[in-house]
């Protein structure tokens, strides 16, 4: 019985491995199902990212290396005087760029495109050009798109990265470009450093990651704030090798720095913990009104948070985010090393079994269904926790969604399973009840039954139905002679020549010892006498195989009766067919008895009247 148990579980956890792994293939092979899990994996991303924003709200420090300054709307209204209408003239710019040189900031990041000179602004355009030229730490941003090569689109060589992709671990099909859009030349020319700027919103317009490298005539090139913290760890001896390596696991290796990137080349920029830099506008910049020596030493990006100059993100929490900060984020995660790592497919998958493998185990223990259902919801909660709890602690992304809907999946199939078995045991359990353990005969009880079924449903369609009666002859004695085994070999042998002597519809039963009867459903006398004869004659000619081998003849007597000629109720049917059998004994067995005769039924009207 344990033995039966074990092999049952081991493969209910086969059969629910199976349709599982199954309905994973599937899901990743149509793009639809593969397109849904993956919109509702990132949401349920935004989900733990907004929980934990909430609880680390208080926590969160401003990185000491970063500042942010902003175009926001109150300094396009406060600059106005000075700098003109947005786009306000370039001396904006000089000016920003000269106040933090005396603030001593370490490096300067303009991210803004500097298409062309303001026409009858040039002297400003000039002013910005020179500041730029005069520092060597000023970030001039450029970007890419996918428009037909431009004329003098040749980018200096330096600019390139050093970059070994292993094995092209990676493939950058989302950044691969077909052209560089042209800046002032002569802005390009007096820059020392130039960065890129391309950014890619996920399918849902959200930005949760930022990009790496770009594919350029089949060069790499680094995104702005990848650079820029590059740039800054070489100076400050963090690292001590300019060269970029992406490993065969998509981990982007920078000298000492290891920073997990997801299988298509992003950063997954970790919102919800220390990404915060304060926003600082630009007009307290212009008017003095920052402390001194703020800026000093840190890496200063200057970007727009107006909603009107359109550089706004959507995060997963924030609606309007300056654009600018996705690039502090970056360098936040690059420096504390803090970005979020993607678990990889294998590793959730495994993740995901063992959570199946508890969940079926679990159902399968739980015999109610309240607790069932209970329990599962207690499991994806805990899988929840356990998968937020991750990413705070270790910065791990392993997926939610589909695990969830494997959980979902599971408890279906175990509910299914369990169905199904219960039905199978109610079948074993009702055969139990109404079969003889030795013929397979139907067993007493069911016949009786069934003879009064028969009768109520004959009276209502005005038909006849027959009984038979049969015992094996001289049974006792076959039994002193060849044994009890041997008896019921032949009890089984005749009840399989019952079985197939009469239609499926017939009900064929042990009726006691070695007595069977059959009901002949819809027959009438004529037809069940030769029935009961054909089965005399077949159990006569049968060759019964006993134990050990050694085969013998037996006959059998039969009594029979016919519903209504011989009675309504079934004591009277079988008392026919009994005194039928007796006469057949009496006569020598081996045959069907002789009807006793039976008075026709007077109803009580005609003897009311006689
Ligand atoms: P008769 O021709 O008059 O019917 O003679 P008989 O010996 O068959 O007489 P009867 O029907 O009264 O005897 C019933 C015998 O059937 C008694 C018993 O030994 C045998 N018997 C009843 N049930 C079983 C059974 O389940 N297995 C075996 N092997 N024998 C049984
Ligand atoms: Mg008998
Ligand atoms: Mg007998």
């Amino acid at each position: 019985m344990e033995k039966e148990k074990i092999i049952r579980g081991i493969s209910y956890a086969l059969l629910i491995f199976f349709v599982l792994s199954f309905l994973t293939l599937l899901t990743k092979e149509i793009p639809f199902a593969d397109n849904f899990f993956k919109s509702l994996e990132v949401k349920s991303f935004d989900f733990r990212e907004n929980i934990l924003a909430n609880i680390y709200g208080q926590k969160r420090t401003d990185n000491s290396k970063l500042a942010l300054i902003v175009i926001d709307d109150d300094s396009m209204e406060k600059l106005t005087e000075r700098y003109g209408s947005w786009p306000w003239n370039r001396s904006s710019y000089a000016d920003i760029i000269r106040y933090l040189v005396k603030d001593q900031a370490d490096t300067i990041f303009l991210d803004f495109m500097f298409l062309g000179f303001h026409q009858g602004n040039e002297q400003k355009d000039w002013d910005f050009i020179n500041e730029v030229s005069k520092n060597k730490n000023i970030y001039i941003a450029l970007n890419f798109d996918f428009r037909k090569s431009e004329e003098n689109s040749e980018l200096p060589l330096e600019l390139a990265a050093n970059l070994d992709n292993k094995s092209l671990s990676i493939d950058f099909k989302d950044f691969t470009f077909t052209n560089v859009r042209s800046i002032i030349p002569e802005l390009m020319k007096a820059a020392s450093n130039i960065v890129f700027i391309n950014y890619q919103r996920d399918n849902d317009g959200i930005s949760r990651r930022a990009p790496s490298f770009f594919v350029y005539k089949e060069k790499y090139y680094p995104y702005a704030a990848l650079k820029i913290v590059q740039d800054y760890m070489l100076r400050n001896n963090i690292i001590g090798s300019e060269k970029f390596t992406i490993t065969s696991d998509n981990y982007l290796v920078m000298g000492s720095k290891k920073t997990k990137l997801d299988r298509e080349g992003y950063l997954v920029l970790n919102w919800h913990n220390k990404s915060n830099v304060e926003e600082i506008p630009f007009w307290k910049v212009i008017e003095g009104k920052v402390e001194k020596g703020y800026f000093k030493d840190k890496i200063v990006a200057i970007g727009a948070s107006a909603v009107s100059l359109a550089d706004t993100k959507s995060t997963p929490l924030e609606r309007y985010l300056p654009g600018v900060k996705i690039h502090t984020t970056y360098m936040n995660n690059l420096l504390n090393s803090n970005a979020i790592k993607p678990v990889d497919f294998k590793f959730n998958l495994l993740i995901t079994f063992v959570f199946i493998f508890t969940t079926s185990i679990l159902l399968f223990k739980i015999n109610s269904n309240l607790f069932n259902a209970i329990s599962v919801i207690l499991l994806i909660i805990l899988y929840v926790l356990f998968s937020t709890w991750i990413l705070a602690k270790y910065n791990l992304w392993i997926d939610l969604a589909y695990p969830i809907f494997l959980i979902l999946s599971t408890y279906t199939v175990v509910y299914v399973v369990k169905f199904i078995r219960k039905s199978q045991d109610f079948e074993k359990t009702y055969k139990l009840a109404t079969t003889d353990g030795l013929t397979e005969l139907y067993n007493h009880r069911y016949f009786q039954e069934q003879m009064i079924a028969n009768i109520d449903t004959a009276k209502r369609y005005k038909n006849n139905f027959s009984l038979i009666i049969i015992d094996i002859d001289f049974f006792k004695k076959f039994n002193d002679k060849f044994g009890h085994q041997s008896g019921d070999a032949v009890l089984k042998q005749v009840a399989g020549i019952l079985k197939k002597s009469v239609r499926a519809s017939d009900i064929v039963a042990r009726y006691g010892g070695e007595e069977m009867a059959i009901i002949l459903t819809n027959t009438n006398l004529e037809d069940a006498q030769i029935t009961a004869n054909k089965i005399c004659k077949a159990v006569a000619n049968k060759p019964f195989k006993l134990v050990g081998g050694i085969e013998c003849k037996v006959t059998i007597s039969l009594g029979v009766a016919t519903y209504p000629m011989h009675g309504e109720k079934p004591q009277d049917l079988i008392e026919i067919a009994d005194k039928g059998l007796y006469n057949a004994k009496e006569n020598g067995r081996n045959q069907v008895g002789k009807i006793p005769y039976v008075e026709p039924k007077q109803n009580e009207e005609n003897s009311l009247e006689e």
